[in-house]
Order: C-alpha cells, then sequence, then structure tokens
C-alpha cells in the first residue's frame, strides 16, 4: 500500500473544506492557535513512516490524553476501574452534565469529561507524582523525552473551566471522587495541555495498535486484552456524540480532541493521526474527520 501518495492524494482533495468550522475558543488560548494549518502522519507496525504537511508541528493534544489516563487507570485498577465510570457511548456532548446527574455520578465512559475527571482523581490517589508519572508515561509511548505540557493552555482553561468545575462539584457530591476539586482539576486541565505532533501521536498510538506486542512502558503494564478493549472503547466513545458518524464514515477505532488532533487505528496495520484545528458543532475537526474517510475509502482499509 503506498500511504505515502494515499496522503498526498487526501490532502489534495480535503483543501475545499479548509475554510469550514472554527476553532475551540472557550479555551482562550487555544483561540489564538492559527486555525489555518493541517498535518497527518501515519505510522505501520513494520516500522514505515508516511506524513504530509504540518505533521511536525505540536498542538495541543486535549481529549486525546484520556487515552492515556485510561491506559494508566486500567493498569493501576484493572476491572474495578469499571465501578467508577461506564463503557457505554453516551450520544451527548463531551462536557455535558445531563447524563451525569440522571445516572447520579458515575459518567458513561472514561472519554467524556467527567470520565476523564474520575480518571484524574484515581491518578492522584494512586501515583506518587501524577504530573511528572503521566508525563513519563506519554514520553515513553512517545519515544520523545521533550514532550510537555503547556502551563499556559492548562492555566487559561482553569480559569475558564466553569462546565468542568460543575462536573467535578457533582462528581464529588455523589462521591465519585475522594480529592479534593481543585487538585483534581488542576491534574485534569494539565494532562489535556500536554503537546504532541501527528508524528508523535501517531508513534504513540502504535502501542494500541499492535496488542500482541508486550505493553510496558514506564510502569504501565497491560495485557494483549486489555489493550484490544481500549481500542473497543475508542470506537465506542471516541468521538462523543459523534461516534456513530465517526463508525459510518471511517470506520477504525480513535479519538479526538478540541486543540483539532484526532487519531485512529487500523488494528495490527497502523496508527494515523490528523490534525486540523478548525472543528465542527460536536467539537471534532473538519478536515481530519474528511481526511480519514478518504484513507479509508481509497484503501479500503478498516475494521468493517
Ligand atoms: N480540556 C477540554 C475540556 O475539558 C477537552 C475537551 C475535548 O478535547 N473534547 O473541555
Amino acid at each position: 500500500m503506498d500511504y505515502q501518495q494515499i496522503l498526498e492524494n487526501i490532502y489534495q482533495s480535503i483543501l475545499p473544506y479548509a475554510k469550514e468550522g472554527k476553532q475551540a475558543d472557550y479555551i482562550p488560548e487555544l483561540a489564538k492557535v492559527n486555525p489555518d494549518q493541517f498535518g497527518m502522519c501515519i505510522h505501520t507496525i513494520y516500522g514505515e513512516i508516511c506524513s504530509i504537511e504540518q505533521a511536525d508541528t505540536r498542538f495541543s493534544i486535549q481529549s486525546i490524553s484520556k487515552v492515556f489516563a485510561l491506559a494508566m487507570c486500567l493498569s493501576i485498577k484493572g476491572d474495578d476501574l469499571w465501578k467508577k465510570v461506564g463503557k457505554e457511548p453516551s450520544g451527548t456532548a463531551f462536557n455535558s452534565l445531563i447524563q451525569l446527574e440522571v445516572e447520579k455520578g458515575v459518567p458513561r465512559n472514561p472519554f467524556i469529561n467527567a470520565g476523564a475527571i474520575v480518571m484524574s482523581d484515581i491518578l492522584l490517589s494512586h501515583l506518587d507524582n501524577p504530573e511528572e508519572d503521566f508525563l513519563a508515561f506519554v514520553r515513553a509511548v512517545s519515544g520523545d523525552d521533550t514532550i510537555d505540557y503547556n502551563e499556559a493552555v492548562a492555566t487559561s482553561e482553569r480559569e475558564n473551566g466553569y462546565l468542568n468545575a460543575a462536573i467535578a462539584n457533582l462528581l464529588k457530591y455523589h462521591g465519585t471522587i475522594d480529592n479534593d476539586i481543585e487538585s483534581v482539576l488542576h491534574f485534569y486541565f494539565m494532562m489535556c495541555s500536554v503537546e504532541m505532533s501527528c508524528r508523535e501521536l501517531s508513534r504513540a498510538f502504535l502501542v494500541f495498535a499492535n496488542h500482541r506486542r508486550k505493553f510496558s512502558y514506564a510502569g504501565v503494564e497491560l495485557t494483549a486484552s486489555q489493550v484490544k478493549r481500549m481500542n473497543a472503547i475508542m470506537q465506542t466513545c471516541g468521538f462523543y456524540d459523534e461516534a456513530g458518524e465517526f463508525a459510518y464514515l471511517v470506520g477504525l477505532p480513535g479519538k479526538s480532541g478540541v486543540g483539532g488532533g484526532i487519531v485512529a487505528i487500523y488494528p495490527l496495520q497502523y496508527s494515523v493521526a490528523v490534525w486540523s484545528p478548525r472543528l465542527n458543532s460536536k467539537g471534532n475537526s473538519v478536515m481530519g474527520i474528511k481526511a480519514l474517510e478518504l484513507l479509508t475509502t481509497e484503501t479500503k482499509e478498516s475494521i468493517f
């Protein structure tokens, strides 16, 4: 499969969508990002790497960080994690409060904000140095020690994070989180602020694409079955209230973030990351979804 040529063709085909959507501005620091950027990179499990455009520009990974948090929480708690958070698609926005109230403080899944705030609480309770340990894991799976938090983005979100604060309060009221709300939100915003490029993200997600390889990175250990199941959760819950549409259009497990990044996995074949800051109304990158739709259409490769 000539992925390089396919990526180049895809870029030409999606140019007409370059001005569709707008970048997230509810986090003021993200509103400063130039929206007219695009990058894409594939890492195959055989070592092939193909990239186009701004594949090396770092951006805010935002909710993509929730996949790293899930790997760490599963390694720490195993199936006990599912006592605190569900694994069903939500069909609601990433920052919705409605289900959380009705379902008495048990988030539908780990990839909506409520679920990730619960995972932040678990990591705070179990790790000696949660911020250092989270970064160490991300650096280990990426093979890059320069990956870091962006404190300005984390602070900007903290100062405007009224909805996330409401979610954390509801969780605390129902006894789902143990630590104090300030510390949990501080960690949550920090993990969302990590910056990575498409090249780094697709390299990092190779560890989830190849579940037959031993998973042991910076003290985080998962079984092949746990890695495979993480893919199942990415498939059903990775795109909030657009998970069905993404499955229909693209047909790969993946995860998006409001920084405009999307990572997707073709199990036992490749991991792909794409980034473009302009988002649709569901908070997912317009060009990113288009590019991935064309990738699985052109290659005739998807999990279906
Ligand atoms: N940090 C963002 C928030 O909590 C993450 C949301 C996202 O990427 N979908 O709102």
